[in-house]
């Protein structure tokens, strides 16, 4: 099995939302990235993990790679603050981008304990340009104190990453 493991936007050229500590979403972003991709490898899957500004070098990269699964990672953020939660977007409802989508979202949902603001549609690029199933994971908000704090930590990142490679074997099975 092969994935291609995205994480939104680029450290040093695109941080991304930033929260009010300072966390950037493009480096959040990258430690999950690496944390799924890491994980997924001990289970014996063939992973892409890529980072770029350009994101026809992203989708680009994922086709010649032949991923069976694309997924990008993200960190939502709203002009207010209250706003909070998890929500996992695929192109289109009905098919298989919106099984792994529910797949992922519950497994994040459920041990991270984040509000489910559930799976909807988008159409993102990184979602219409790849060969595969693919869907984009906001994993919580960086402009909510709560959701920042879940992604300023290390451990919580830890525990995004495991849900989203189980949301991963999950839809395999
Ligand atoms: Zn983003």
């Amino acid at each position: 099995m092969r994935e291609t493991i995205n994480g939104g936007h680029c450290p040093g050229l695109d941080s991304g939302a930033v929260g009010a500590t300072g966390l950037q979403e493009a480096v959040a972003a990258r430690d999950v990235m690496q944390r799924v991709s890491s994980y997924l490898r001990v289970i014996g899957h063939e992973v892409l993990e890529v980072q770029e500004n350009e994101l026809y070098q992203i989708t680009d990269a994922s086709n010649q790679f032949g991923a069976d699964l694309f997924v990008s990672i993200h960190c939502n953020a709203a002009s207010s603050s209250a706003a909070q939660g998890t929500e996992t977007y695929c192109y289109s409802l009905g098919g298989q981008g919106e099984k792994l989508a529910r797949c992922i979202q519950n497994q994040i949902v459920n041990s991270l304990g984040t509000v489910d603001r559930g799976v909807k549609t988008a159409n993102f690029y990184v979602l219409r340009n790849t060969d595969c199933p693919a869907v984009l994971v906001e994993m919580a908000f960086i402009s909510n104190p709560d959701d920042e704090k879940l992604l300023a930590d290390a451990g919580k990142r830890d525990e995004f990453a495991r849900a989203i490679a189980r949301g991963i074997t999950d839809y395999l099975q």
